[in-house]
């Protein structure tokens, strides 16, 4: 399987490439937006890997380029923090899915490998709910019936993934691998502060109540009226 990297940023482009040969992909960098353009438009790539703000010609119009010629490629758009128009407006053009940097490299990993095996699809929903409990990928927003609730990003991408797995035990090393993208020593306390912060904010005043600890195993997510 062969990945197209279009990213300006050294130190990004390096990493994603290293991880991504690593885990058994083949790579071409590009850290132009025109040579990137070409490279899409000339190569056989199972998969492009998209920055929005780039040199010589931005994101979207690579992707808009892309398409224009009939290039079906599925593309992953690495997109800022914050910037929802970014994210709205490179689905708009026809991206598949995207992500926001900074992100764990096996967050990526997992879009990578997901956009592979269907091709190019629908996306996945956008919108993860549990009872009266709302989080929007997009605009990254939680609702708790019609109250928002501002979340730090780790606290985000905890929720994200307790939503992702309703249902589920989460045991403290799967979420510090998915969230944190590293192994904690045992002894460390970091994921049970984060965790009794998030439900200090989405669950404490808020009933039913959606995230029981697991005693000796880790955290669920869950309600009799989840989906
Ligand atoms: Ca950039």
């Amino acid at each position: 399987m062969k990945i197209l990297i279009i990213e300006d940023e050294a130190k990004t482009g390096d990493y994603l490439r290293q991880g991504l040969t690593e885990s058994g992909f083949v790579t071409d960098l590009a850290n132009h937006g025109v040579d990137g353009l070409h490279l899409a438009l000339t190569g056989a790539y199972d998969l492009v890997l998209l920055d929005v703000m780039l040199p010589g010609l931005n994101g979207w119009l690579v992707l808009e380029a892309l398409r224009r010629a009939g290039k079906e490629v599925p593309v992953l758009f690495l997109t800022a923090r914050d910037q929802v128009e970014d994210r709205v407006k490179g689905l708009e053009l026809g991206a598949d899915d995207y992500l926001v940097k900074p992100f764990a490299f096996s967050e990526l990993l997992a879009r990578v490998r997901t956009l592979l095996r269907r091709g190019k699809t629908a996306l996945e929903p956008t919108v993860l709910r549990c009872t009266n409990l709302e989080l929007d990928l997009l605009r990254r927003r939680v609702l708790r019936g019609s109250t928002r609730i501002e979340l730090t990003a780790k606290e985000f991408a905890l929720l994200e993934l307790l939503l992702r797995r309703q249902g589920e035990v989460l045991t403290r090393s799967m979420i510090a691998s998915q969230v944190w993208d590293m192994n904690f020593d045992s002894d460390t306390n970091v994921i049970e502060v984060a965790m009794r912060r998030l439900r200090a904010k989405v669950d404490d005043p808020f009933e039913p109540k959606l995230i029981r600890t697991v005693r000796g195993m880790g955290y669920v997510l869950e309600a009799p009226d989840c989906a």
